[in-house]
């Protein structure tokens, strides 16, 4: 089950967090694994330790909202392997309310987890066309409930979830698949980095509070975000396209 073996899967933001837990589970199951990360360093210790466990991986240097580096990556790796898998993961936070957001900041927003996603995923189902493939994007729980203090974030999270139904119509006679996953609160450095830049000295105090306003008391692991990414990337999730999948401690619903 769940099997990847002969499958080449590249994960932007591989580098961290849950794109280096996606890249090692995808990795395990037997896929050949390219992390493409902004950081050429963070990409190559992940593909280091797969190699180290007996994967497969390569670290490629690209940043997601640049359609020409975009490019150059996938067709260098199409040229070896083809593409079967595609994560969209890469994505940056931002806080502030709509009346704390300046256009400049909108942008980058824009530029990494919407456009980034638009780029990776264009040249993707041209590579993808001829035998099929599996696109999953990385939304959040954000795009469902529009967190507060998060505006830009919960708009290109958003625009995430109907990127992903929309590719998943408009493929679907070419075998390709496309879904999204929301995650909560995940632990990664996504989470300490924004807990040190906004609580300064009061780390540990807000990542409990945090925690413990989980419906389920905690947050989530990378690991359990692998898991289902794992999942939907397979060919056991054949019936699956165009679905958006909460994966947040009950966050959405409870
Ligand atoms: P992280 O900050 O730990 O890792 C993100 C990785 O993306 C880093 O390695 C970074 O170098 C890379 N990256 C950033 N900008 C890039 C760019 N322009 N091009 C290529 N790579 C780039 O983040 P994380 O918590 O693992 O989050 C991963 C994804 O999951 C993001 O899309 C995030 O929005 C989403 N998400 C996270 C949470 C959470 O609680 N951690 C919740 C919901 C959704």
């Amino acid at each position: 089950k769940f099997n990847l073996s002969g499958k080449t899967a590249l994960v932007t933001g591989g580098g961290s967090g849950i794109g280096e837990a996606i890249s090692k589970t995808l990795a395990q199951q037997g896929a050949k694994v390219v992390i493409a990360d902004l950081s050429l360093q963070a990409a190559q210790r992940v593909a280091d330790e797969i190699s180290d466990a007996e994967g497969s991986a390569v670290a490629v240097a690209c940043n997601v909202a640049d359609e020409d580096q975009v490019k150059n990556t996938f067709q260098e790796i199409a040229k070896e392997n083809g593409l079967d898998i595609l994560v969209n993961n890469a994505g940056i936070a931002h806080v502030g309310s709509i009346s704390k957001t300046s256009s400049e900041e909108f942008d980058r927003i824009l530029d990494v987890n919407v456009k980034g996603v638009f780029h990776c995923s264009k040249i993707a189902v041209e590579l993808m066309k001829m035998k099929g493939g599996v696109i999953v994007n990385l939304s959040s729980i954000a795009a469902h409930v529009g967190l507060t203090d998060r505006f830009a974030y919960s708009m290109s999270k958003g625009a995430v979830h109907a990127m992903t139904m929309s590719v998943a119509k408009d493929f679907l006679a070419h075998n390709i698949r496309c879904n999204s996953i929301s995650p909560g609160r995940v632990h990664t450095p996504f989470v300490d980095g924004f807990l040190a830049k906004n609580y300064p000295g009061n780390e540990k105090e807000m990542f409990d509070t945090l925690s413990k306003s989980q419906p389920i008391g905690r947050m989530g692991n990378p690991d359990e975000i692998g898991a289902l990414v794992l999942y939907l990337c397979s060919d056991e999730a054949s019936f699956i396209t165009g679905s958006d999948f909460p994966i947040d401690g009950g966050f959405v619903t409870l």
